[in-house]
């Protein structure tokens, strides 16, 4: 699958961001439960897009925060950093200027409440926020358009460890998932 494979032992190629860029050094404990290939998909789909299969999935297997009535968050498989969300159209468009209004604004909404969210259960300080068209700027799946929410704390201190740091990181994505569609449409 484009944007999933293991780079070297240590380095995982996230989804999404190309370049170094210091948020891949934010958080490790998942290099480690990905090189034992504890998160890899158990179903394997090899070919068919991530994006548009995920919603087809239960929520829990899919890590399917909300879904929305054109667009719905999902927690990054691949972490940049505990509580990585992507908010992605159902439909199957690579460029942002295909978008309709309604997905374009759908899309803002999910990206706001899913600040709002990671802010009130994990204490987030900052966000990174963005989409990366194509794959020359660093598009992991360039051809399903999702916006990155990436949650930033002063130093990288966070939540997800303290509650999980001798888990494996498909517990951690569970565990996360559920704090946060538990407390999706009420962090104010
Ligand atoms: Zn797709």
């Amino acid at each position: 699958m484009e944007g999933y494979e293991d780079v070297d032992e240590g380095t995982v190629r996230q989804d999404g961001i190309g370049g170094p860029d210091g948020l891949d050094r934010l958080w490790t404990p998942h290099r480690m439960a990905y090189i034992r290939g504890e998160n890899k998909p158990a179903d394997d789909t090899a070919g068919e897009c991530p994006f548009c299969r995920i919603p087809r999935l239960e929520d829990a297997d899919g890590l399917v925060v909300h879904r929305g009535e054109l667009a719905y968050a999902v927690l990054n498989l691949y972490p940049y950093a505990p509580g990585h969300l992507l908010v992605c159209p159902y439909r199957h468009i690579a460029d942002y200027t295909e978008t309709t209004d309604a997905e374009a604004a759908e899309i803002s909404d999910l990206t706001r409440e899913a600040m709002r969210v990671v802010r009130a259960v994990s204490g987030a300080k900052g966000f990174n926020i963005g989409m990366n068209q194509g794959y020359i700027a660093g598009a992991g799946i360039a051809a399903h358009l999702h916006q990155h929410v990436v949650p930033r704390w002063p130093g990288d201190q966070n939540f997800m460890p303290i509650i999980g740091r001798t888990k494996t990181l498909p517990e951690l994505l569970a565990d996360t998932r559920e704090l946060l569609a538990k407390a999706w449409g009420s962090a104010g």
